[in-house]
């Protein structure tokens, strides 16, 4: 009976659900041939079979039900074929029935049939092995998905027969979770790039990670149990570890870089930050380190520094400065070096309006359109020299900009960036090479032009002697004729020796030779000289000459270079008397603060204004095309303006054309300490009494030159003794004790001049020796008195100067 009710049921649930009606029910009766008596009495039957034991067992099993209900384990009853014999509340809550709406059904009909047919095969598996089997399986319930740990044991009857499969699951959702989270933790701490270090509060580690055997050389056994100082250098100061351990018992986090040693002893560094570890009641239970090695970074990063100091080094060197100008907001950063060309601090306002103050007002216009439409509007490189005015003192400097735009991915410009150099050195130096240039290439003009002037100035007094020394031969010429002539000769021959000194004297101050020679000097005298001097020329020209001494004699004692002061108002005179045809010539001096102010005016044809600088200028002549060309090299004013200002003065010229000109002269009043008359003028002073009672020896070996002085020195000497040798002289001079004076020539055969002059010192310090010379070339004279002449006089001799 059993046996076909086993067969009844299988044949039932065997059916699809939906089949499952109680016509088909019958059906299946029908077919099993079963009959309704027979059924009932098979129910009745068993119903009675069970009846004592059912009562024996239902207390207990009410206790066990009541248990099970409780168990927050879900607990279900499945026999054989998936039918459900029993469940606690637990089990039908996840199933979101009621445990009565679980109870007789089918797996199937509380399940998907994949999941209902993967359990039936749990099921089968434990009633034919008998075994308890365990399993871990994610199923989705109809309230949620979870993680159910699913143990089924086979139960049995007396006779040992697997009669239903005990089902016991566990909600292990949040341990699954756990468990995987823990999974991913473990291995990317085991994977991690950095290196991770757990140690217990004594410091003794208790895990490191790969990384760390990685970089350290440590395997994790060797580590392990040992304090993290293994890998201790001494470059941390213990301070600083103390402070490390201060800040990790207080439960903060500590970060810092460490330079530590391998285990096979190479350095390395790493950034470590280290932090406590704490349990649910907030103690510490360990630290943990993660460690990252940052060698590389560092030797990069000092390569970055190093590079970086290098360039502001180089920067500093050439004095270049960097900017960095944001194109959107008109921003900019820059150098110190940039902030000291502009002469800006860290309170200038770094905006564009910042920078266009800057740029000197000449350039702003240049600088803003080249900046708008070369630079922005064609992307060219910005590379422009202009003015500036550096802000802290106003100094206008020149300086010279390069940058470039840094262009965003889309092309669009984000960045001007570049250098700035101070020029102005440079274009200071530019400004004087072209100045240079312009006065060579002037002077070149003025060479040319002095050249051809110089022609006509030697050849024009050439010209009078050679000719009228030609005419003199002739044997019919009157005494008048020949007076004529003569005077012609010496007038030519005096014009050359006027050119040929002027070039001397601007060669000597050209190559600096010219050297001034301060002597305390009566200023009237040398006034009263050139007035005397003048006086004839000027008179004979039809014109009148007027002298003006503002001082008397006792004030107008200075110091200064007489010879240059004479040169300089000869210059001046001679040209009032050269340029002028008419009226007076005046000159004269008044003193003016500390300085004596001299004049030369005249009523001649004056000079155009725009020539008024220029004639001070070597070979500047004025160009008077409609006017007689007069003699001279355009040289006595560069001299005469040399002369001045090697005195300490100011030389100009106020002039009118037709009405004359003025010319000006300062020199500074210098007074000697020493307040007696000396030099020149008391050797004047003395000489003169003894003028015409002179024994004179000269020493000359050419015998024009012997000649002429001997006809110019008649007057002055008693006696005249000559000698063509030095060493005639010396002996002439050791015969005659009485000699009163030497004319001594420089270039004498065996002994020369000097050396003469010399040895005669030697045994007479008393007699005047005066040296003659043709060279009239720098350091002449000073040689002549270092060897020990009293005076010097250039060839060709003039009668006056020699006699004074
Ligand atoms: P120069 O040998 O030609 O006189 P200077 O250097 O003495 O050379 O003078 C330069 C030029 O200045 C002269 O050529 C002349 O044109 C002008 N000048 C100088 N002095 C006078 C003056 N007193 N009146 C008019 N022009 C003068």
């Amino acid at each position: 009976m059993i046996g076909e009710f086993i067969v009844f049921r299988k044949s039932y649930f065997s059916m699809e659900k939906k089949d499952r009606s109680k016509g088909e029910l019958l059906k299946i009766i029908e077919e099993l041939k079963l009959e309704n008596s027979t059924l009932k009495l098979l129910l009745q039957n068993q119903e009675k079979e069970s009846k004592d034991t059912e009562q024996a067992l239902r207390l207990s099993e009410e206790r066990y039900r009541l248990l099970a209900d409780l168990s927050p384990e879900m607990i279900y009853l499945v026999d054989e074929f998936g039918c459900i014999l029993y469940v606690n509340s637990a089990a039908a809550g996840t199933l979101n029935l009621s445990a009565p709406n679980v109870i007789g059904k089918h797996l199937t009909d509380v399940f998907s049939n994949e999941i209902a047919q993967s359990h039936l095969a749990a099921i089968k598996h434990v009633f034919v092995t008998k075994q308890k089997i365990k399993n871990e399986i994610l199923e989705k319930f109809p309230l949620k998905e979870m993680w159910i740990e699913v143990s089924l044991s086979p139960l049995f009857n007396e006779k040992g027969e697997t009669i239903a499969v005990l089902g016991l699951s566990n909600d292990i959702t949040v341990r699954k979770a756990t468990e995987e989270k823990l999974r991913k933790l473990s291995q990317a701490v085991e994977q991690s790039p950095v290196s991770i270090v757990i140690t217990d509060t004594n410091g003794n580690i208790e895990y490191v990670n790969p990384k760390f055997t990685e970089i350290t050389g440590y395997s994790f056994e060797e580590a392990l149990g040992k304090n993290p100082r293994i890998l201790k250098t001494d470059t941390r100061k213990s301070e600083e570890y103390k402070q490390l351990w201060q800040t990790i018992f207080a439960g903060k986090i500590w970060s810092g870089e460490f330079y530590n040693k391998k285990k096979n002893g190479d350095y390395y560094w790493e950034n470590a930050t280290i932090a406590p570890i704490l349990n649910e009641k907030n103690e510490i239970t360990h630290f943990l380190a993660i460690k990252e090695d940052i060698t590389q970074k560092k030797v990069v990063e000092q390569d970055l520094q190093e590079s970086k100091e290098f360039l502001k080094e180089t920067q500093n060197i050439a004095r270049l400065g960097t900017y960095s100008l944001d194109i959107a907001t008109g921003m900019w950063t820059s150098s110190s070096i940039l902030d000291e060309i502009f002469g800006i601090d860290s309170n200038f306002n770094k905006t564009l309006q910042g920078w266009w103050s800057l740029i000197h007002p000449e350039w702003q216009g240049i600088i803003s359109g080249y900046f708008i439409n070369k630079v922005i509007g064609t992307q060219a490189k910005f590379d422009k020299e202009y003015k500036i005015v550096r802000n802290n003192d106003k100094a206008v400097r020149w300086v010279h900009g390069i940058g470039r735009l840094k262009m965003d991915d889309n092309g669009l410009p984000i960045y001007l960036i570049g250098t700035v150099r101070d020029i102005t050195e440079r274009k200071e130096v530019e400004r004087d090479l072209l100045k240079a240039k312009e006065r060579a290439e002037e002077s070149d003009h003025l060479k040319s032009a002095f050249l051809a002037n110089m022609s006509h100035e030697i050849r024009t007094p050439m010209n009078g002697i050679l000719g009228f020394a030609e005419l003199l031969k002739e044997p019919n010429l009157t005494g008048e004729d020949q007076q004529e002539y003569i005077r012609i000769i010496e007038k030519s021959g005096a014009r050359m020796l006027n050119i040929i000194n002027d070039i001397i004297d601007i060669s000597k101050i050209e190559a600096g030779l010219m050297k001034v020679n301060m002597n305390e000097s009566n200023i009237n005298s040398q006034v009263d000289y050139i007035y005397t001097f003048f006086k004839p020329e000027v008179e004979r020209k039809g014109m009148k000459l007027i002298m003006r001494n503002s001082l008397p004699d006792s004030e107008v004692l200075i110091v200064t270079d007489r010879e240059k002061l004479f040169a300089i108002l000869t210059n001046l005179v001679k040209n009032a008397i050269k340029y002028s045809e008419k009226g007076t010539i005046e000159f004269g001096y008044r003193k003016k603060d500390e300085y004596l102010e001299f004049y030369v005016k005249d009523k001649g044809i004056g000079i155009k204004k725009e020539k008024l600088t220029a004639i001070f200028e070597r070979f500047v002549q004025v160009d008077y095309s409609d006017l007689k060309a007069r003699q001279g090299a355009g040289l006595g004013l560069a001299i005469t303006k040399s002369y001045v200002e090697m005195l300490g003065g100011k030389i100009w010229v106020e002039s009118e054309i037709g009405v004359g000109s003025t010319f000006y002269f300062t020199i500074p009043i210098k007074k000697s300490e020493d307040k007696c008359i000396t030099g020149y003028d008391m050797a004047v002073t003395n000489q003169m009494s003894q003028i015409g009672n002179l024994k004179i020896l000269i020493a000359d070996d050419d015998d024009v030159s012997e000649m002429l002085i001997s006809q110019m020195i008649r007057s002055l000497g008693r006696e005249i003794i000559k000698v063509t040798s030095g060493d005639e002289a010396v002996a002439a001079c050791r015969n005659n004790s009485d000699i009163d004076l030497v004319l001594m020539d420089i270039q004498l055969p065996i002994l020369n001049g000097y050396e003469a002059t010399r040895q005669i010192r030697q045994f007479n310090k008393d007699v005047a020796i005066i040296a003659q010379t043709a060279y009239a070339l720098a350091g002449d004279r000073e040689n002549a008195i270092e060897a020990g002449c009293n005076d010097y006089i250039t060839k060709p001799i003039n009668r006056d100067e020699l006699q004074s």
